[in-house]
């Protein structure tokens, strides 16, 4: 799509710190990060988000996603991650061509991502 962001990172025509590429999969640090070392997946392919994605597509970035993960863990402190997607605008997602975050966490970090109403 030619004015999306994420797909002007795809073909390079954005700058973005890339991590992992593919033929059909980018990976890059989101800027700013929730925590260091949060990175986002993304299909090359303009897709919106995971309910119109060839899931042939879906399963490549989710390979991507885990191997990615299980670099993460490990190193830097990070003993866990947590993987994100926002699927539409009352799901807070802000850009409309599918990614999935890679949250690294770490022990006592401080980030509660499970904040529930009323409690
Ligand atoms: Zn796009």
């Amino acid at each position: 799509m030619k004015d999306c962001i994420f797909c002007k990172i795809a073909r390079g025509q954005a700058p973005a710190s890339v991590v992992f590429e593919s033929d059909s999969v980018i990976a890059f640090e989101a800027a700013p990060g929730v925590t260091s070392g949060h990175t986002l997946v993304i299909p090359k392919r303009h897709f919106e988000s995971v309910l119109d994605v060839d899931p042939d597509i879906f399963k490549e970035v989710m390979s991507v996603v885990q191997t990615l993960s299980q670099k993460k863990v490990g190193k830097d402190g990070v003993t866990a991650v947590n993987i994100l997607n926002a699927s539409g605008k009352d799901a807070q997602q802000s850009i409309f061509h599918l990614h999935v975050h890679i949250i690294p966490r770490r022990k006592d970090d401080g980030l509660d991502m499970w904040i529930r109403e009323g409690l």
